[in-house]
Protein backbone atom coordinates (compact mmCIF):
# COMPACT_ATOMS: atom_id res chain seq x y z
CA UNK A 1 0.00 0.00 0.00
CA UNK A 2 1.33 3.33 -0.94
CA UNK A 3 1.09 6.09 1.36
CA UNK A 4 -0.04 9.51 0.54
CA UNK A 5 2.02 12.69 1.94
CA UNK A 6 -0.35 15.05 3.42
CA UNK A 7 -0.81 17.38 0.07
CA UNK A 8 -1.70 14.32 -2.25
CA UNK A 9 -4.41 13.43 0.51
CA UNK A 10 -5.54 16.46 0.78
CA UNK A 11 -5.70 16.55 -3.17
CA UNK A 12 -7.48 13.74 -3.31
CA UNK A 13 -9.82 14.83 -0.58
CA UNK A 14 -11.16 17.95 -2.55
CA UNK A 15 -11.35 16.17 -5.73
CA UNK A 16 -13.86 13.57 -3.89
CA UNK A 17 -15.75 16.07 -1.86
CA UNK A 18 -16.11 18.54 -4.87
CA UNK A 19 -17.68 15.06 -6.61
CA UNK A 20 -19.97 14.50 -3.85
CA UNK A 21 -21.04 17.90 -3.14
CA UNK A 22 -21.96 18.35 -7.02
CA UNK A 23 -24.24 14.71 -6.55
CA UNK A 24 -25.63 16.08 -3.40
CA UNK A 25 -26.30 19.38 -4.48
CA UNK A 26 -26.22 20.36 -7.63
CA UNK A 27 -27.70 17.10 -8.80
CA UNK A 28 -29.96 15.79 -6.06
CA UNK A 29 -28.33 12.45 -6.20
CA UNK A 30 -26.08 11.45 -3.86
CA UNK A 31 -23.92 8.34 -4.47
CA UNK A 32 -22.77 7.71 -1.10
CA UNK A 33 -24.24 8.22 2.46
CA UNK A 34 -23.88 11.46 4.12
CA UNK A 35 -22.14 9.68 7.00
CA UNK A 36 -19.14 9.19 4.58
CA UNK A 37 -19.45 12.64 3.32
CA UNK A 38 -18.81 13.57 6.19
CA UNK A 39 -16.05 11.90 7.54
CA UNK A 40 -13.69 12.46 4.07
CA UNK A 41 -14.82 16.36 5.08
CA UNK A 42 -13.49 15.88 8.56
CA UNK A 43 -10.55 14.47 7.49
CA UNK A 44 -9.63 17.11 5.50
CA UNK A 45 -10.47 19.70 8.44
CA UNK A 46 -8.06 18.09 10.50
CA UNK A 47 -5.62 17.87 7.73
CA UNK A 48 -5.67 21.43 7.32
CA UNK A 49 -5.52 21.91 10.56
CA UNK A 50 -2.04 20.34 11.32
CA UNK A 51 -0.71 21.91 8.04
CA UNK A 52 -2.27 25.59 7.93
CA UNK A 53 -0.04 25.77 4.41
CA UNK A 54 -2.52 23.23 2.87
CA UNK A 55 -5.69 24.79 3.48
CA UNK A 56 -7.06 26.97 0.49
CA UNK A 57 -9.25 29.59 0.03
CA UNK A 58 -11.01 26.89 -2.75
CA UNK A 59 -11.52 24.27 0.07
CA UNK A 60 -14.17 22.44 0.24
CA UNK A 61 -14.24 23.16 3.99
CA UNK A 62 -14.62 26.59 2.80
CA UNK A 63 -17.53 26.39 1.12
CA UNK A 64 -21.26 26.36 1.09
CA UNK A 65 -23.21 24.69 -0.77
CA UNK A 66 -22.43 23.81 -4.48
CA UNK A 67 -23.24 26.62 -7.44
CA UNK A 68 -27.06 27.24 -8.66
CA UNK A 69 -28.33 25.48 -12.03
CA UNK A 70 -27.65 27.83 -15.15
CA UNK A 71 -31.40 26.84 -16.43
CA UNK A 72 -32.75 28.90 -12.78
CA UNK A 73 -32.64 32.69 -12.94
CA UNK A 74 -29.75 33.20 -10.41
CA UNK A 75 -30.78 35.15 -7.08
CA UNK A 76 -27.84 37.12 -5.01
CA UNK A 77 -29.07 36.63 -0.74
CA UNK A 78 -28.29 40.22 0.41
CA UNK A 79 -27.68 38.22 3.65
CA UNK A 80 -25.37 34.93 2.70
CA UNK A 81 -27.06 31.68 3.48
CA UNK A 82 -24.85 30.23 5.51
CA UNK A 83 -24.11 26.34 6.82
CA UNK A 84 -23.67 25.22 10.29
CA UNK A 85 -20.91 23.84 11.93
CA UNK A 86 -20.99 20.55 13.34
CA UNK A 87 -20.33 18.39 16.30
CA UNK A 88 -20.11 14.95 16.41
CA UNK A 89 -20.49 12.70 19.68
CA UNK A 90 -17.77 10.03 19.94
CA UNK A 91 -19.59 7.04 18.12
CA UNK A 92 -16.77 4.45 18.98
CA UNK A 93 -18.33 4.16 22.87
CA UNK A 94 -21.46 2.30 23.68
CA UNK A 95 -24.96 4.67 24.23
CA UNK A 96 -24.23 4.95 27.92
CA UNK A 97 -20.77 6.18 27.45
CA UNK A 98 -21.66 8.37 24.62
CA UNK A 99 -19.05 11.44 24.77
CA UNK A 100 -19.99 15.16 23.50
CA UNK A 101 -16.66 16.07 23.77
CA UNK A 102 -17.30 18.22 20.42
CA UNK A 103 -20.24 19.83 21.92
CA UNK A 104 -18.45 20.58 24.80
CA UNK A 105 -16.12 22.55 23.60
CA UNK A 106 -18.48 24.51 21.67
CA UNK A 107 -20.09 25.70 24.78
CA UNK A 108 -17.13 26.55 26.39
CA UNK A 109 -16.05 28.74 23.41
CA UNK A 110 -19.41 30.58 23.49
CA UNK A 111 -19.18 30.99 27.13
CA UNK A 112 -15.24 32.33 26.98
CA UNK A 113 -16.84 34.84 23.56
CA UNK A 114 -19.02 36.49 25.72
CA UNK A 115 -17.46 36.21 28.94
CA UNK A 116 -20.13 34.04 30.48
CA UNK A 117 -20.82 31.58 32.97
CA UNK A 118 -23.99 30.21 31.17
CA UNK A 119 -25.66 30.51 28.39
CA UNK A 120 -29.09 30.23 26.77
CA UNK A 121 -29.43 28.40 24.00
CA UNK A 122 -32.42 27.64 21.74
CA UNK A 123 -32.55 24.19 20.42
CA UNK A 124 -34.21 22.88 17.46
CA UNK A 125 -34.42 19.55 15.09
CA UNK A 126 -32.34 19.95 11.96
CA UNK A 127 -34.25 19.11 9.06
CA UNK A 128 -33.09 16.60 6.36
CA UNK A 129 -34.43 19.17 3.17
CA UNK A 130 -33.17 21.95 1.87
CA UNK A 131 -32.54 25.63 2.81
CA UNK A 132 -34.86 28.47 1.31
CA UNK A 133 -34.98 31.62 1.69
CA UNK A 134 -38.67 33.47 1.21
CA UNK A 135 -38.94 37.29 1.03
CA UNK A 136 -42.05 39.14 1.94
CA UNK A 137 -42.56 43.09 0.23
CA UNK A 138 -45.57 44.82 2.26
CA UNK A 139 -46.59 41.00 3.32
CA UNK A 140 -46.86 39.40 -0.06
CA UNK A 141 -43.78 37.12 -1.08
CA UNK A 142 -41.84 38.26 -4.00
CA UNK A 143 -39.18 36.04 -4.40
CA UNK A 144 -38.32 32.30 -3.19
CA UNK A 145 -34.41 31.09 -3.25
CA UNK A 146 -32.54 28.28 -2.53
CA UNK A 147 -29.21 28.33 -0.56
CA UNK A 148 -26.88 27.38 -3.91
CA UNK A 149 -23.33 28.75 -2.76
CA UNK A 150 -24.61 30.70 -0.21
CA UNK A 151 -24.12 33.87 -2.17
CA UNK A 152 -25.99 33.18 -5.12
CA UNK A 153 -29.08 30.67 -5.49
CA UNK A 154 -31.75 29.88 -7.68
CA UNK A 155 -35.07 31.68 -8.19
CA UNK A 156 -38.08 29.25 -7.54
CA UNK A 157 -40.60 31.83 -6.79
CA UNK A 158 -43.12 29.99 -9.18
CA UNK A 159 -42.55 26.71 -7.76
CA UNK A 160 -42.32 27.76 -4.06
CA UNK A 161 -45.88 29.53 -4.77
CA UNK A 162 -47.57 25.62 -5.08
CA UNK A 163 -46.14 24.62 -2.02
CA UNK A 164 -49.65 25.11 0.43
CA UNK A 165 -47.53 25.44 3.51
CA UNK A 166 -46.01 29.05 2.48
CA UNK A 167 -47.91 32.09 2.91
CA UNK A 168 -47.84 33.97 -0.04
CA UNK A 169 -49.70 36.82 1.99
CA UNK A 170 -49.08 37.65 5.24
CA UNK A 171 -52.29 37.77 7.47
CA UNK A 172 -54.33 41.56 7.33
CA UNK A 173 -54.13 42.63 10.84
CA UNK A 174 -50.72 41.48 11.70
CA UNK A 175 -48.34 43.44 12.39
CA UNK A 176 -46.65 43.01 8.56
CA UNK A 177 -43.26 44.33 8.24
CA UNK A 178 -42.55 46.43 4.61
CA UNK A 179 -39.85 43.82 4.29
CA UNK A 180 -39.31 40.02 5.80
CA UNK A 181 -36.97 37.58 4.56
CA UNK A 182 -37.55 34.22 6.46
CA UNK A 183 -35.23 31.27 6.16
CA UNK A 184 -36.43 27.56 6.51
CA UNK A 185 -36.53 24.20 5.32
CA UNK A 186 -38.26 22.57 2.37
CA UNK A 187 -38.92 19.22 3.10
CA UNK A 188 -41.34 15.83 2.26
CA UNK A 189 -42.79 14.43 5.31
CA UNK A 190 -42.12 10.49 5.18
CA UNK A 191 -45.46 9.32 4.57
CA UNK A 192 -45.63 11.44 1.37
CA UNK A 193 -42.37 10.17 0.13
CA UNK A 194 -43.73 6.73 0.19
CA UNK A 195 -46.55 7.34 -1.24
CA UNK A 196 -44.60 9.36 -3.92
CA UNK A 197 -42.37 6.64 -4.47
CA UNK A 198 -45.12 4.41 -4.98
CA UNK A 199 -46.84 6.49 -7.44
CA UNK A 200 -43.20 6.63 -9.51
CA UNK A 201 -43.04 3.05 -9.12
CA UNK A 202 -46.24 2.10 -10.54
CA UNK A 203 -45.20 4.69 -13.37
CA UNK A 204 -41.99 2.90 -14.51
CA UNK A 205 -40.62 6.59 -13.34
CA UNK A 206 -37.52 6.85 -10.96
CA UNK A 207 -37.55 6.56 -7.28
CA UNK A 208 -35.90 8.69 -5.11
CA UNK A 209 -33.48 7.70 -2.64
CA UNK A 210 -34.50 9.83 0.31
CA UNK A 211 -37.16 12.21 1.43
CA UNK A 212 -34.50 14.99 1.18
CA UNK A 213 -33.67 14.26 -2.34
CA UNK A 214 -37.57 13.90 -3.16
CA UNK A 215 -37.88 17.50 -1.89
CA UNK A 216 -34.93 18.99 -3.69
CA UNK A 217 -35.81 17.38 -6.75
CA UNK A 218 -39.16 18.35 -6.57
CA UNK A 219 -38.65 21.68 -5.97
CA UNK A 220 -35.61 22.56 -8.11
CA UNK A 221 -37.69 21.81 -11.22
CA UNK A 222 -38.07 23.74 -14.62
CA UNK A 223 -41.65 23.25 -14.39
CA UNK A 224 -44.05 24.26 -11.59
CA UNK A 225 -46.53 22.14 -12.07
CA UNK A 226 -44.58 19.29 -11.47
CA UNK A 227 -43.62 20.81 -7.99
CA UNK A 228 -47.30 21.05 -7.61
CA UNK A 229 -48.34 17.85 -7.75
CA UNK A 230 -45.64 16.84 -5.20
CA UNK A 231 -46.24 17.42 -1.61
CA UNK A 232 -44.01 19.07 0.32
CA UNK A 233 -44.17 20.72 3.89
CA UNK A 234 -41.62 23.88 5.11
CA UNK A 235 -41.16 24.84 8.84
CA UNK A 236 -39.10 27.95 9.31
CA UNK A 237 -36.91 28.41 10.80
CA UNK A 238 -34.63 31.63 11.30
CA UNK A 239 -35.22 35.65 10.26
CA UNK A 240 -32.42 36.94 8.20
CA UNK A 241 -33.69 40.80 7.46
CA UNK A 242 -36.59 42.81 8.89
CA UNK A 243 -37.76 46.23 7.66
CA UNK A 244 -40.71 48.62 9.23
CA UNK A 245 -41.23 46.39 12.75
CA UNK A 246 -38.90 45.49 15.26
CA UNK A 247 -37.15 42.84 14.43
CA UNK A 248 -37.72 39.97 17.87
CA UNK A 249 -34.79 40.15 20.17
CA UNK A 250 -34.23 36.38 20.75
CA UNK A 251 -34.63 33.32 18.45
CA UNK A 252 -37.18 32.03 20.57
CA UNK A 253 -38.84 34.85 19.89
CA UNK A 254 -38.71 35.06 16.35
CA UNK A 255 -40.03 31.60 15.90
CA UNK A 256 -43.01 32.78 17.89
CA UNK A 257 -43.57 36.09 15.59
CA UNK A 258 -43.35 34.13 12.80
CA UNK A 259 -45.95 31.54 13.91
CA UNK A 260 -48.12 34.51 14.57
CA UNK A 261 -47.66 35.55 10.73
CA UNK A 262 -48.43 31.98 9.12
CA UNK A 263 -45.18 30.38 9.15
CA UNK A 264 -45.35 26.45 10.14
CA UNK A 265 -42.57 26.37 13.26
CA UNK A 266 -41.72 22.98 14.73
CA UNK A 267 -44.09 22.29 17.79
CA UNK A 268 -43.22 23.90 20.84
CA UNK A 269 -41.88 21.05 22.93
CA UNK A 270 -39.27 20.30 20.30
CA UNK A 271 -38.11 23.60 20.56
CA UNK A 272 -36.93 24.40 24.08
CA UNK A 273 -35.05 26.61 25.39
CA UNK A 274 -32.40 25.53 27.47
CA UNK A 275 -29.54 26.45 29.80
CA UNK A 276 -26.10 24.94 29.86
CA UNK A 277 -24.58 21.95 28.31
CA UNK A 278 -26.70 20.10 30.17
CA UNK A 279 -29.83 21.15 28.77
CA UNK A 280 -28.47 20.48 25.00
CA UNK A 281 -27.13 16.91 25.86
CA UNK A 282 -31.04 15.88 27.90
CA UNK A 283 -32.49 17.61 24.57
CA UNK A 284 -30.54 15.86 22.51
CA UNK A 285 -30.92 12.04 23.98
CA UNK A 286 -35.15 13.52 23.85
CA UNK A 287 -34.83 14.14 20.32
CA UNK A 288 -32.67 11.29 19.58
CA UNK A 289 -35.32 8.93 21.27
CA UNK A 290 -38.29 10.15 19.32
CA UNK A 291 -36.38 10.35 16.18
CA UNK A 292 -38.05 7.00 14.29
CA UNK A 293 -41.53 8.51 15.55
CA UNK A 294 -41.20 11.74 14.02
CA UNK A 295 -42.96 12.77 10.53
CA UNK A 296 -40.31 13.91 8.92
CA UNK A 297 -36.20 13.02 8.80
CA UNK A 298 -34.04 14.89 11.09
CA UNK A 299 -29.86 14.40 10.62
CA UNK A 300 -29.40 15.43 14.24
CA UNK A 301 -30.50 18.78 16.16
CA UNK A 302 -29.11 22.63 16.20
CA UNK A 303 -28.04 24.75 19.08
CA UNK A 304 -28.20 28.26 18.60
CA UNK A 305 -27.48 31.32 21.10
CA UNK A 306 -31.06 32.58 21.77
CA UNK A 307 -30.29 36.29 22.26
CA UNK A 308 -29.56 37.82 19.47
CA UNK A 309 -27.25 40.74 20.64
CA UNK A 310 -24.94 37.80 21.86
CA UNK A 311 -25.27 36.33 17.94
CA UNK A 312 -23.94 39.72 16.73
CA UNK A 313 -21.19 39.72 19.67
CA UNK A 314 -20.07 36.49 18.44
CA UNK A 315 -20.49 36.87 14.66
CA UNK A 316 -19.24 34.08 11.66
CA UNK A 317 -16.42 32.16 10.68
CA UNK A 318 -16.05 31.86 6.77
CA UNK A 319 -18.59 29.35 6.33
CA UNK A 320 -20.66 29.71 9.55
CA UNK A 321 -22.00 31.22 12.29
CA UNK A 322 -19.97 30.90 15.83
CA UNK A 323 -23.13 31.13 17.48
CA UNK A 324 -24.82 27.58 16.68
CA UNK A 325 -24.10 24.24 15.55
CA UNK A 326 -25.32 20.93 14.38
CA UNK A 327 -25.20 18.06 16.88
CA UNK A 328 -25.34 15.43 14.27
CA UNK A 329 -26.40 11.94 15.56
CA UNK A 330 -23.98 8.95 15.15
CA UNK A 331 -22.73 7.76 12.12
CA UNK A 332 -24.00 4.36 12.48
CA UNK A 333 -27.47 5.63 12.37
CA UNK A 334 -27.44 7.63 9.94
CA UNK A 335 -25.89 4.94 7.54
CA UNK A 336 -28.34 2.58 8.90
CA UNK A 337 -30.99 4.77 7.66
CA UNK A 338 -29.70 5.02 4.15
CA UNK A 339 -29.03 1.38 3.45
CA UNK A 340 -32.78 1.17 4.82
CA UNK A 341 -34.09 3.42 2.70
CA UNK A 342 -31.99 2.39 -0.52
CA UNK A 343 -33.06 -1.47 0.33
CA UNK A 344 -36.61 0.00 0.32
CA UNK A 345 -36.45 1.66 -3.14
P1 LIG B 1 -25.63 21.33 7.00
O1 LIG B 1 -26.81 20.69 6.37
O2 LIG B 1 -24.83 20.46 7.86
O3 LIG B 1 -26.14 22.61 7.84
C1 LIG B 1 -26.69 23.78 7.29
C2 LIG B 1 -28.09 23.58 6.82
O4 LIG B 1 -28.86 23.02 7.86
C3 LIG B 1 -28.84 24.85 6.50
O5 LIG B 1 -28.52 25.33 5.24
C4 LIG B 1 -30.26 24.38 6.61
O6 LIG B 1 -30.69 23.92 5.34
C5 LIG B 1 -30.20 23.19 7.50
N1 LIG B 1 -31.03 23.25 8.72
C6 LIG B 1 -31.89 22.26 9.08
N2 LIG B 1 -32.51 22.55 10.22
C7 LIG B 1 -32.07 23.78 10.61
C8 LIG B 1 -32.38 24.61 11.72
N3 LIG B 1 -33.23 24.24 12.67
N4 LIG B 1 -31.74 25.80 11.80
C9 LIG B 1 -30.84 26.17 10.87
N5 LIG B 1 -30.51 25.42 9.78
C10 LIG B 1 -31.12 24.23 9.65
O7 LIG B 1 -24.75 22.00 6.02
P2 LIG B 1 -24.48 21.73 4.55
O8 LIG B 1 -23.17 22.33 4.35
O9 LIG B 1 -25.59 22.09 3.66
O10 LIG B 1 -24.50 20.19 4.39
C11 LIG B 1 -23.59 19.38 4.83
C12 LIG B 1 -24.28 18.06 5.02
O11 LIG B 1 -24.89 17.61 3.81
C13 LIG B 1 -23.20 17.08 5.34
O12 LIG B 1 -23.02 17.02 6.72
C14 LIG B 1 -23.67 15.83 4.69
O13 LIG B 1 -24.37 15.09 5.68
C15 LIG B 1 -24.60 16.29 3.61
N6 LIG B 1 -23.93 16.09 2.32
C16 LIG B 1 -23.94 14.84 1.83
C17 LIG B 1 -23.30 14.57 0.62
C18 LIG B 1 -23.33 13.18 0.07
O14 LIG B 1 -22.71 12.95 -0.96
N7 LIG B 1 -24.02 12.26 0.69
C19 LIG B 1 -22.65 15.59 -0.08
C20 LIG B 1 -22.65 16.87 0.46
C21 LIG B 1 -23.30 17.12 1.67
Amino acid sequence: MTTLTPQQRVAELHQLLNRYGHEYYVLDAPTVPDAEYDRLFRELQQLEQEHPELASADSPTRRVGGAPLDEFQQVTHSVPMLSLSNAFSDMQLSERELRHEELLQFDERVRKGLDAAEVEYATEPKFDGLAISLLYRDGVLVQAATRGDGVTGENVTENIRTVRAIPLRLPAGAAVPSLLEVRGEVLMLKQDFDKLNAEQAARGDKTFANPRNAAAGSLRQLDSRITAQRRLSFFAYSIAQVEGEDWPASHSAEMAWLRELGFPVVAEDLRPVVRGVDGLIAYYEQVRQRRPGLPFDIDGVVYKVNQRALQDELGFVSRAPRWAIAHKFPAEEALTQVEAIEEQV
